[in-house]
């Protein structure tokens, strides 16, 4: 009897867009042509965007420009190696002396970026027999990241300290690390953090928080959620955090004991074998991270125009989320609601994403509006003029 015919990857791939396609969820790539603050250009239109993640307008800085081009006249582009070899420039060093004063840490690690940074640690520190409980809400590299590992993986509900308490009770034997983002990418809200440090300490496990959308926006000097929950790294010992949101770079970081670090630099993968990001970079970030400790009015803007567009929404009766962090989503429930939303505010000047499942769950499709410190409080009375247009449902589907 003849063997099956050995599928074709390629073919079944495109038969997975397809299907994609046909039930309307496929994402679509669009060249912006041009940046100016808040406001971007593209296909010659000319858009006001409310979805970049430069929450405190750094992006675009004078300062950051000046860093990264003094940096790459003295250092060139590219760090031509792995950290390890020959690619750990002053640059690097002077920037992750800086993030570990930052955070509090006892040191910090550059990676490439986040994803890496997650894959990295998760990997290094888990092993099969091990478990991993996670947020079921968390960034897709942190679930990532416990697959890889071998662990095994354990999402509770959203937020739900006596959930995890229940998983990590039914594996009293098994090292154990609670892996949460700090603030949620998708919904904006703030993890239950002293709950959890709590509940990890009484039960001997690690706990990591992924800081992405925290960094830079929340806590003293903007030194994020978990300076802002009044903790430390006694309680949280595994940071990590991004250099390409509030701080306008590019790349990320983990910080905490230097045992830690150590042990990343032996055995994060992510970490050793790949290319260290460019030195010019670095520098750029470690501009960033001064300004985004000093320039304390960045933080002050960003959180009035937060109060600004929750003010109006309600008002307007729109479906806020419980989220008093930049990232403001309006929940709409189906896919074609949110795509029919962007679309309406794209013809509008407005650009917003709709964020579609499998990024989300299943009829909890929104419009997820960032805010920055780029914009003006008469951008958010222009934003909100036209959400009321759209008749928006009072609550989720
Ligand atoms: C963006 C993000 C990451 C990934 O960081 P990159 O540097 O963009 O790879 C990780 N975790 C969270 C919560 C994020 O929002």
């Amino acid at each position: 009897m003849a063997a099956a015919p050995r599928p074709d990857l390629l073919e079944r791939l495109a038969a997975q867009t397809a299907e994609r396609e046909h039930a309307q969820l496929l994402r679509r790539l669009r060249t912006i042509d041009h940046v100016d603050g808040p406001w971007l250009e593209t296909g010659h239109q000319r858009l006001l965007s409310f979805c970049s993640n430069d929450y405190l307008g750094l992006a675009q800085h004078p300062q950051l420009i000046a860093a990264l081009t003094r940096a790459a006249r003295q250092a060139g582009v590219g760090s031509t190696s792995a950290h390890l070899i020959c690619g750990h420039r002053t640059e690097h060093a002077e920037l992750e002396e800086a993030l570990a004063v930052w955070t509090g840490r006892e040191r910090a690690l550059l990676f490439s970026t986040g994803y890496m940074a997650n894959l990295g640690v998760l990997q290094a520190l888990l092993t099969r027999g091990d478990v991993c409980l996670q947020d079921k809400l968390n960034h897709a590299c942190l679930l990532d990241g416990a697959k890889l590992s071998g662990a095994e993986l354990k999402r509770y509900p959203h937020a739900d300290v006596a959930a995890a308490a229940r998983q990590l009770a039914s594996s009293p034997d098994a090292a154990a690390l609670l892996a949460t983002d700090g603030v949620f990418s998708m919904d904006g809200d703030v993890a239950p953090l002293r709950e959890l440090a709590t509940l990890c300490a009484n039960e001997h496990a690690t706990l990591m928080v992924d800081d992405a959308h925290g960094l830079g926006v929340l806590g003293p000097h903007g030194a994020g959620s978990i300076s802002a929950a009044d903790l430390g790294q006694h309680e949280v010992p595994l940071l990590m955090a991004t250099l390409g949101k509030a701080l306008g770079c590019a790349g990320a970081f983990v910080a905490g004991p230097a045992a830690l670090i150590e042990g990343l630099i032996q055995f994060a993968r992510p970490y050793i074998y790949t290319t260290a990001m460019p030195p010019a970079l670095a520098a750029a970030a470690l501009e960033a991270v001064q300004l985004a400790q000093t320039e304390g009015w960045r933080r002050q803007k960003l959180a009035a125009l937060i109060e600004r567009f929750r003010r109006g929404a309600s008002e307007l009766g729109l479906p806020l989320a419980n989220s008093t962090s930049a990232i403001q989503p309006l929940l709409l429930g189906s896919a074609d609601a949110a795509l029919a939303a962007a679309q309406s505010l794209e013809g509008q000047g407005l650009l917003v994403s709709a964020i579609r499942p499998p990024t989300v769950p299943q009829s909890q499709a929104r419009l997820r509006i960032t805010l920055s410190a780029a914009h003006e409080e008469a951008h958010v009375d222009r934003l909100l003029a036209a959400l009321k247009t759209l008749h928006l449902p009072p609550s989720a589907a």
